[in-house]
C-alpha cells in the first residue's frame, strides 16, 4: 500500500466529520487553510508520542489513537479554547493495514467526541512516532495563561486524580488480570483513565469567565501546579486531605493515592486558579466539577500542609532531559 493510498483510505475519512468545520482546505493541497472567525485568537499546541517512551512498546493501536488526539486536546482545554482541527505527523515502521484500520478507528473516535476535524498531516517511515499539533479559537485576548494566579486565588482541580499513573503499575500484566482477583475492577477504571483521557473540554472553555490561570495536569499535581507558581511568580499551600481521589485508587493504593495524585501524571486533568469572589459567584454545576485543595500565597514555593517540601522546579513530574541523582 503506498503512501497516497495509506492516507486516503485511513485519514481522508477524518477530514470530513465536521460539516460546519472551520477547515476551508483539508487534506490533499500543499497546506491546510483554517479560517479564524473575526475577533478570535488562534491557539495551537503540538506534542509528540514516541513507542517506548510514551507508550508501551506493542501498545493497542486504537487505544493509541484514542490517546495521541486527548494528550494534544488537553492543552486546548488548559487555555479554554474551542477545538477546531488538527494536523497528524505519522511515522510508521511499516505500512501495517491492521494497525492502521485500529488506530484510525481510535484517532476517528477521538476527533468526534472533542469536535476536531483531520486538516493535514505528514507520513514517513522510521520508528513508530505520531506528533499530532491541534488548533482551537478563543475570544480574543481570552485564553487563560499560567501567569495570571495571585496571592489569595484558591487551586482547585477537577475530577480526580492519580488513577492514570497507578494504571502504570498494572500494564505490564493488564493481559492476566484476574477475575478472581478482587482488585480486578478497580485495576480496569485506572487502566481505562490511562488508555481513555478524557481532555476537560467544557470546563476548560467555562473557566475562561472563572480562572486567572489555568494547566492541564500530565505530570503530576505539583510539578504542574508548580509551572503556575513560578509563571505568576507566587506559592501555594495545598492540603493533602483535600486533594481528589478515586474510590478505586485508595482501594488499591491505600494511604498512598495521594502520592499518585502529587507526583504521577497521565491523568489530563485541570488545575486552575480562581479568585475568591469568583468562586462564590461561581455556579453550581462549575463548582460540581472542581475540588479546591489549597491556596495561592504571596511567598514563593509549594507548602503541603503547611510544610516546604518542594522548591522550585525541582517538583517531581516527568522531566525528559533532567539527569537522576
Ligand atoms: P507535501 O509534499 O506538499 O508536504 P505530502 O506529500 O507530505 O505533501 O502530503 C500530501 C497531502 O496529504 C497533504 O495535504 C498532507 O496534509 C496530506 N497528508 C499526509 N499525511 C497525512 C496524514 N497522516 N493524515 C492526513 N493527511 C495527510
Ligand atoms: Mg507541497
Amino acid at each position: 500500500m503506498g503512501e497516497f493510498e495509506l492516507i486516503r483510505q485511513y485519514f481522508m475519512p477524518l477530514a470530513r466529520l465536521h460539516g460546519s468545520s472551520s477547515v476551508i482546505v483539508g487534506p490533499g493541497d500543499d497546506c491546510a487553510v483554517q479560517r479564524v472567525p473575526p475577533g478570535s485568537d488562534l491557539v495551537f499546541s503540538i506534542d509528540t508520542l514516541v513507542e517506548g517512551v510514551h507508550f508501551p512498546v506493542g501498545y493497542r493501536p486504537d487505544y493509541l489513537g484514542w490517546r495521541t488526539l486527548a494528550v494534544a486536546a488537553s492543552d486546548l482545554a488548559a487555555m479554554g479554547a474551542e477545538p477546531s482541527c488538527f494536523t497528524l505527523a505519522l511515522t510508521l515502521p511499516e505500512a501495517d493495514e491492521l494497525w492502521l484500520r485500529d488506530f484510525s478507528l481510535g484517532l476517528g473516535n477521538a476527533a468526534e467526541s472533542f469536535g476536531l476535524t483531520l486538516a493535514g498531516g505528514d507520513t514517513t517511515r522510521g520508528p513508530l512516532t505520531l506528533s499530532v499539533q491541534v488548533h482551537g479559537v478563543v475570544e480574543q485576548g481570552g485564553a487563560i495563561r499560567r501567569s495570571g494566579a495571585r496571592a489569595g486565588d484558591l487551586v482547585v482541580v477537577s475530577g480526580s486524580l492519580g488513577d492514570a499513573g497507578a494504571a502504570l503499575d498494572y500494564l505490564p500484566a493488564q493481559e492476566d488480570l484476574d477475575a478472581d482477583d478482587s482488585a480486578a475492577a478497580d485495576k480496569q477504571f485506572v487502566l481505562e483513565r490511562y488508555h481513555h483521557p478524557q481532555p476537560r473540554l467544557d470546563l476548560g472553555k467555562a473557566l475562561r469567565q472563572f480562572a486567572t490561570a489555568a494547566i492541564d495536569v500530565s505530570d503530576g499535581l505539583l510539578a504542574d501546579l508548580n509551572h503556575i507558581l513560578e509563571a505568576s511568580n507566587v506559592g501555594a499551600s495545598i492540603e493533602l486531605a483535600r486533594i481528589p481521589v478515586s474510590p478505586a485508587l485508595v482501594r488499591l493504593k491505600g494511604s498512598a493515592a495521594t502520592d499518585y495524585a502529587l507526583h504521577s501524571g497521565d491523568d489530563y486533568e485541570l488545575c486552575a486558579t480562581i479568585s475568591e469572589a469568583s468562586w462564590v459567584g461561581a455556579p453550581a454545576w462549575l463548582k460540581q466539577q472542581l475540588t479546591v485543595v489549597g491556596e495561592i500565597e504571596p511567598v514563593s514555593g509549594l507548602r503541603l500542609d503547611g510544610s516546604a517540601v518542594v522548591s522550585g522546579s525541582e517538583a517531581t513530574g516527568f522531566d525528559h532531559f533532567r539527569r537522576k541523582a
